[in-house]
């Protein structure tokens, strides 16, 4: 008899999140058939934050933040949308679903699952510092904690944001007949800067490129306060020495930047840490200023939520999946397509 057979408990044995399908194109709920953050147009979709490689066009349907909402309609049209407002649970088959804040950019959410008394959260992206434009993360206790890993590397550790603002205000006073030109990702980074100034009493007018526009108008609609802000383009060159003006990184260096006045090229980046990106773009003031939990913030995470499994999902996942096994900590790459690192 050349049979082999299992004894049946092995077989019938749950693995700890096994209601959980990482796919390439994102992460699959069968008991609930929906599909997170997915990169292919699905026909239930939720959504963690507006970042483009998170939030796609094209879904049936979106359950999400109403302000998540609020930023795909903006950049997709309308959506078939179930607003979840953060604390609110929806049920969907078998499955309980929350929305809690991750602290990355307005509207962004930490998805938590239960399942056959299983809890699983799938944080999207994060940071733990403190923005003044969206509500802070909030740990929150489970099984499996499904974490990014943007900066998941030692050498990554984000310097103080005061500090880097500190910078920024130093080199506007220190040339006046210049004017600072802040390269900013339109979603977050750009209302971050600008309320960080605020934060610091800087109540100057800033002047924003025509592209940030419509994002911004979004933030103040979400109870944001930016300050005075004027377009930059139109106006006078001699309007814009001693100015900040915030412009997408694209347009730090096309036609558009020529006609300001003698411009310090500045970028808000988590990537400004890499001397190598910072010379690409031809920066001379890199603000290491990051939406991303760095190195101390990922570790410090998983201490204080001390799941009994992490998955990663982007980033540099070697070291984070070492580091957890380190630590005692079962963790493993998810190894899902199509999330870039580039919007930080
Ligand atoms: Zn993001
Ligand atoms: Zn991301």
């Amino acid at each position: 008899m050349g049979t082999i057979t299992h004894p049946t408990h092995i077989g019938v044995m749950a693995k700890l999140g096994d209601w959980l399908e990482p796919h390439p194109e994102g992460i699959y709920v069968p008991a609930a058939d929906l599909w997170i953050d997915p990169s292919q147009p699905k026909p239930r979709a939720f959504v963690t934050h507006g970042h483009a490689d998170h939030a796609r066009g094209g879904h049936g349907a979106v359950w999400a933040t109403p302000e998540t909402l609020a930023i795909m309609d903006a950049r997709y049209g309308p959506q078939t949308a179930h607003p979840v407002a953060y604390g609110e649970t929806v049920r969907m088959g078998d499955v309980e679903i929350g929305f809690v804040p991750a602290g990355h950019v307005l509207g962004s959410a930490q998805i938590v699952l239960d399942h056959r008394g299983e809890r699983i959260v799938v944080s999207g992206d994060y940071k733990r510092r403190p923005d003044p434009t969206c509500a802070p993360f909030r740990p929150v206790k489970c099984d499996v904690f499904v974490t990014e890993a943007t900066f998941g590397l030692p050498v990554f550790r984000h310097p103080e944001t005061t500090d880097e603002i500190d910078k920024l205000l130093a080199a506007l006073r220190a040339e006046p007949e210049r004017c600072v030109l802040v390269g900013a990702y339109a979603l977050g980074k750009a209302q971050r800067v600008i309320a960080e100034l605020r934060g610091m009493g800087f109540d100057d007018p800033i002047y924003i490129h025509g592209a940030l526009q419509r994002l911004c108008d979004l933030y103040i609609d979400h109870g944001v306060a930016l300050g005075e802000l004027r377009p930059a383009t139109g106006a006078a060159r001699k309007e814009l020495q001693g100015r900040i003006i915030l412009a997408p990184p694209g347009a730090l260096n096309d036609r558009w930047s020529r006609r300001l006045p003698d411009p310090v090229t500045a970028m808000a980046s988590g990537w400004m840490t890499v001397r190598q990106r910072a010379r690409q773009r031809n920066v001379e003031l890199p603000l290491i200023l990051s939406d991303h939990a760095d190195w101390d913030e990922l570790t410090a995470t998983l201490r204080e939520i001390a799941p009994k499994e992490v998955w990663v999902t982007h980033g540099r996942e070697d070291a984070l999946v070492h580091w957890c096994r380190q630590h005692q900590i079962k963790a493993r790459a998810l190894e899902l397509a199509g999330y870039e690192d580039e919007d930080d």
